[in-house]
Formats: structure tokens, sequence, C-alpha cells
């Protein structure tokens, strides 16, 4: 049986595509294949689908080894993986949250029946800014979730600190951060636990799934059992827990994608250099910069649209889109301005400007290992052509 991918829809006024092929971000990272498949064999012939197989096992160990975090808890995606460790560290009542981030950050909180309250982000990292996140501290404020946003770390000393201070539980979503480093340290062990998700478009991926690591022993046991319905045995269940478990040929994709992951970084680092040179000739568009490029995945390639720009940020993306490069205006509208949040809190935005601006500014690039020198020269002209000037290509 043959799948053919779907083809999507030759956009009208797509008067020059550079390529057949449309430019994506977020295109997967695959490794081995030949290799992914022979890990397939061992699965069948085994037999052991899920629970806690073999493969799960040595994925655990090797993102353990390579974060140098004590316990890795693989889950089956990034969503439950924050659900988990939400309730496992007893957060409670009012859980403050950045509103630039992918909505599921908000509605882990929400489902679980918090109450997420949204704090604005620093406009320069675009990570929560701790001076925010004190402002909307109440009473029943009973927990913090940071965001390790674009690659790069959060501002884990002041949240760190305000959560010490409040005596709550702090968390961050790693979502976008697998394999970064905040000075020197691998993310993965800071706050009380980190959540990770390897979502197909993510860094790192499993097709779906996630995790969540910590060096709280107490903690991942917790985490393993909730994770299992709180099974601890055949017929033994000692905790409320929920199916997070991750299943084996996920886990044989993890395995496989760890072997390349050097390769995929160092990729993404050099198509980021060469987003800075091309990017330093163009007006009003400015990349936002990776304080330490050796200490970041650079998976996302983020660019602000000025404000006096003489083009929109919504008519750049119109021109990549007839360009055949599908950029994406992460995290416009906020995930106060999507539902439920905004009908619960319509007036959330006067806590926001940062938040409001940024959104309205962002576009991201695609990058990652179907993108070289050849694809980021050609983005770059779409850009110049936009501002009026007269680009490389004749
Ligand atoms: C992708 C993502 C998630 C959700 O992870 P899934 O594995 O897709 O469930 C959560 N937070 C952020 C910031 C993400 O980018």
């Amino acid at each position: 049986m043959t799948i053919e991918a779907p083809r999507l829809p030759q956009d009208i006024w797509s008067t020059e595509p550079f390529s057949d092929t449309p430019l994506h971000v977020g295109r997967p990272n695959v490794g081995d294949t030949e290799a992914f498949l022979e890990l397939a064999q061992g699965i069948f012939d085994r037999r052991i689908l899920s629970n806690n197989g073999p493969l799960v096992r040595e994925l655990e160990r090797q993102i353990e080894r390579r974060l140098g975090v004590d316990h890795c808890v693989l889950m089956a995606n990034g969503t439950v993986a924050l659900e988990i460790a939400i309730v496992a560290t007893g957060m409670r009542g009012e859980v403050i949250v950045p509103s630039y981030t992918f909505v599921a950050t908000a509605h882990a909180v929400r489902w679980l029946g918090l109450t997420p309250v949204f704090a604005d982000i620093d406009p320069e990292t675009h990570t929560l800014s701790a001076d925010a996140a004190r402002r909307r501290v109440t009473r029943a404020t009973g927990g913090i979730i940071g965001v390790h946003l674009w690659g790069q770390g959060a501002d884990v000393g002041g949240i760190g600190a305000l959560a010490s201070e409040l005596n709550i539980p702090v968390i961050y979503d790693a979502a976008h951060s697998f394999d970064s480093m905040i000075s020197g340290k691998k993310i993965g062990a800071f706050g009380n636990a980190e959540v990770f998700s390897f979502h197909a478009t993510k860094f790192f991926n499993t097709f779906e799934g996630g995790a969540v690591t910590t060096n709280d022993p107490q903690l991942a046991d917790r985490l393993r059992l909730m994770r299992n319905f709180g099974f601890d045995g055949e017929d033994s269940v000692i905790h409320l827990g929920t199916n997070a478990k991750m299943t084996e040929i996920c886990a044989a994709m993890g395995l496989i994608n760890l072997q390349s992951i050097d390769a995929f970084v160092m990729r993404n680092r050099e198509n980021y250099r060469l987003y800075e040179s091309v990017f330093s000739t163009i007006p009003f568009a400015k990349l936002l910069s990776i304080a330490e490029l050796d200490e970041s995945n650079a998976q996302y390639v983020v660019v602000e649209i000025q404000p006096e720009a003489p083009r929109t940020r919504d008519d750049i993306v119109t021109a990549l889109r007839a360009a055949n490069v599908l950029a994406r205006r992460y995290f416009w509208p906020g995930a106060h301005q999507m539902e439920p949040y905004r009908s619960l809190y319509p007036t959330a935005d006067q806590h926001l400007p940062n938040t409001r601006e940024v959104a309205d500014r962002v576009v991201v690039l695609p990058t990652g290992t179907s993108v070289g020198a050849a694809e980021i020269q050609l983005i770059g002209d779409v850009f110049q052509r936009a501002f009026g000037m007269p680009g490389n290509r004749t």
C-alpha cells in the first residue's frame, strides 16, 4: 500500500515559488530510517508494544545521560506531561503562566480545573518576566509555569526566587528546548520539574511524545505511577492516575533521532548564522538574537517586523507564502485571546502590553535539515523586495 502525501493547493499569487516543495516551519528532523526499521522489527519480534517496554526504558536512560538529570519519565505527549507535572508537584488555585506561548501551557492548567493567570513577557527575550509574574500574585497563587520559549532559557533565577519566596512549586515548559542550556547547564533539572514535548515539529521528536524530568526521586516515583493509572503492581493501584504511556514505536523513533541530534543542532546553528548575516542588511526586520548560540538548539528563527516598517508582518507572511515559504505567526494572537480565555478574561490585555506587541510583530522562519544557504538567501530576498529594496535575485 502506498500513501501519497497530500498536495498543498497552489497559491494563486505564487508567481515565483523557488521550490516545488514548500519550506515549512517545523518540518520534522528524522534520523537514520533504516536503523529505525530494524528497531521496529525487534518490537514485532518481542511483541511488547507498550507498557514501559525496553525501548522506552532505554530512551529514558539515554535522555537522563544527555541532559544530566536524575529522572526522565517519558509520556505520550507534552500536554499530558504538563498536566501530570502540575498535579504531581501539587499546584493549586491560580497558576501564573505567560500568554505568549503555545496554548497548551494554559490549557493544561485549565483542563485540571485550576485557574491560569496570564503574566507578561520580557520584550527582549520573549519569556515570562519575573517582575510581571510578581504583579499577578494573589493569596490564591499556587504555582508558576515558566516557558523556555524558542529554545532559550527562561529567567530561572527570577522565577525560582519568586516561587521559593511564596513557597509554591515551579515547573518549566521546555517543549521548545530539548538539548538547550542555561549558563552551561542543560535544561531538564530547573524548578521542581521540566516538561518536554517530542511532537513531530519539535527539535527532537518521537512522532508524538513528551517527558517530565526532575532530580526529585519522590516526584519521579509519583510521575511514573500517574502515567500508568497509578498501578504499582499487577493488581495494585496506589495513586490517582491517567494513561500517558509512550509506545515502543515512539521510543524507537526517539532512539534513532537521538543518534543524529548533534547533526541536527549543528545545522540549526549554521542556519542561524546565515540568517544573521542575511538579516544584518535588511531594514525593519530584527532577528531575535540568541545570547549564546552554543547553548541553544536554534530550532526557531524569530524575526520581529519593526512598527515603522512599510509593510505589516501579515504582508510579509503573505509574500513568503507566495514564494512557497510557509512562515508562521507564532504565538499570535496570544493564548489570552483564544477561547476559553478570551471570554473568561476579556480585560487580560491590560496586563499584557509586551505580549500584544511581540505577538503582532513576530514571524517564525523555517530552519532544520531541509533548509540551507540558498533557501535562506531567497527568504532574505523576499524581505528585501517587500521593503522596496533591490534584493539579490534578478
Ligand atoms: C508543543 C508544545 C506543547 C505541547 O506539546 P504536545 O507534545 O504537542 O502535546 C506545550 N507547550 C509548548 C510551548 C509547545 O510548543
